[in-house]
């Protein structure tokens, strides 16, 4: 898929208030710092597309952008902030909840997973909640270039070891980095398949 044009919709914390529009929406999630922002301006090939939503204060919000006029990328906020109060925590998770359970034109989530980690319990709380709410997901390896092949390789296929000890099958995942713009075709590819099967 060519990324024609790609640009900011909306920020906030209500799902309600969620563009009202019936386009299919892909939806960009992890840990905090785990290079998510990067991804998004790798995906649409703009320096700064994730940041106009990343001033101060629009971090912890629901960033809705507009690709090829066809399709919204959703940048949700990054989880596992250490410095965040428990209240905060709170409401955050609400409305995140409340995004995916209410969000009817959500059609994959994926879910970012810095590549040179082991599993963080953080993260596999996570893909299980999703699995139980059955919304459909992917993995992002992210950073791949600060790893050698080997290293990479043996860490995913640990990652994925670790996946099998609670999933029947494996969900897809990518590969990618930023830094070096590897897994920008496969993502969106990817995306492109499903937006055709929706037509
Ligand atoms: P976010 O908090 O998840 O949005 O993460 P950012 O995109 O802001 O990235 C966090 C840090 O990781 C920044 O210093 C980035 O430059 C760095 N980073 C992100 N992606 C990559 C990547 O693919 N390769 C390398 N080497 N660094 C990356």
């Amino acid at each position: 898929m060519k990324i024609k044009t790609s640009e900011f919709v909306m920020s906030n914390s209500d799902v309600t208030k969620c563009p009202n529009s019936q386009l299919p929406e892909y939806a960009f999630i992890g840990r905090s710092n785990v290079g998510k922002s990067s991804l998004i301006n790798m995906l649409t090939d703009r320096n700064s597309l994730a940041k106009v939503s990343g001033k101060p204060g629009k971090t912890r919000l629901i960033n809705h952008f507009l690709i090829n006029d066809s399709w919204h990328l959703v940048d949700l906020p990054g989880y596992g902030y250490a410095k965040v109060s428990k209240q905060e925590k709170k409401t955050f998770q609400k409305y995140i909840t409340a995004y995916f359970e209410k969000r009817q034109q959500l059609v994959n989530t994926f879910v970012l997973i810095d590549s040179r980690h082991a599993p963080q319990p953080i993260d596999l709380e996570f893909l299980e909640w999703l699995g139980m709410n059955a919304i459909p997901f992917s993995i992002v390896f992210t950073k791949a270039d600060k790893l050698k092949p080997k290293a990479l390789e043996n860490n995913i296929a640990d990652y994925k070891s670790k996946l099998m000890e609670t999933w029947e099958e494996l969900p897809p995942s990518f590969t990618t980095s930023s830094a070096h713009k590897i897994g920008r075709d496969d993502i969106l590819n990817y995306i492109q398949n499903i937006n055709q099967t929706l037509v």
